[in-house]
């Protein structure tokens, strides 16, 4: 097991779309393992492959309380295939420092996905599974959750992150 670096937004690869997994072997396993590491060390209650450099469709979510045990679901190639309903609330990301916001997600939704062997299942979520999923999903697309908020919001975070990166820069 390893774990791996959390890339940070503005990092291009947060951009780009990622490739369906055609092969399901060992090494397919162990991105999920070291995936899985890194969203618990983090933590975080999602992580998509993304955003830990790996351009491959591969999400994970455990959106367990604190107190329970651990609860992870793995999507491969996962797809929505209905919604229902729309609620807001806020969210927020490993990959975009400092920083949480309302988002209007749907209440419910079906994934269609395979498995890390390659079978293919349905899953229904609602609440926070549901938006975890929509959240996971759309890094997949080289999407973020501040793509869903009023471009002056938008402004005002860029700026913020630029202070933050500038205050690191000098302090190291
Ligand atoms: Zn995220």
């Amino acid at each position: 097991m390893s774990l791996r670096k959390i890339i940070t937004y503005p990092h291009p690869v947060l951009r780009k779309k990622a490739e369906p997994v055609t092969v399901f072997d060992k090494e397919l396993e162990q991105l999920v393992v070291d995936m899985a590491e890194t969203m618990y060390d983090a933590p975080g209650s999602g992580l998509a492959a993304n955003q830990i450099g790996e351009l491959r469709q591969v999400i994970i979510v455990d959106v367990r309380e604190a107190d329970e045990a651990k609860n992870l679901h793995v999507f491969i190639n996962p797809l929505i295939v209905a919604e229902e309903g729309s609620v807001t609330d806020v969210e927020g990301c490993l990959s975009v420092l400092e920083y949480s916001s309302n988002v209007k997600r749907a209440q419910k939704v079906r994934v269609s996905a395979l498995d890390v062997k390659g079978k293919q299942f349905e899953f229904e979520a609602e609440e926070w599974f549901a938006r975890a999923l929509q959240h996971e999903i759309d890094h997949l697309h080289g999407k973020l959750f501040i793509d869903h908020i009023s471009s002056l919001k938008r402004t005002l975070y860029k700026k913020k992150l630029k202070k933050l990166l500038q205050e690191q820069e000098e302090a190291a």
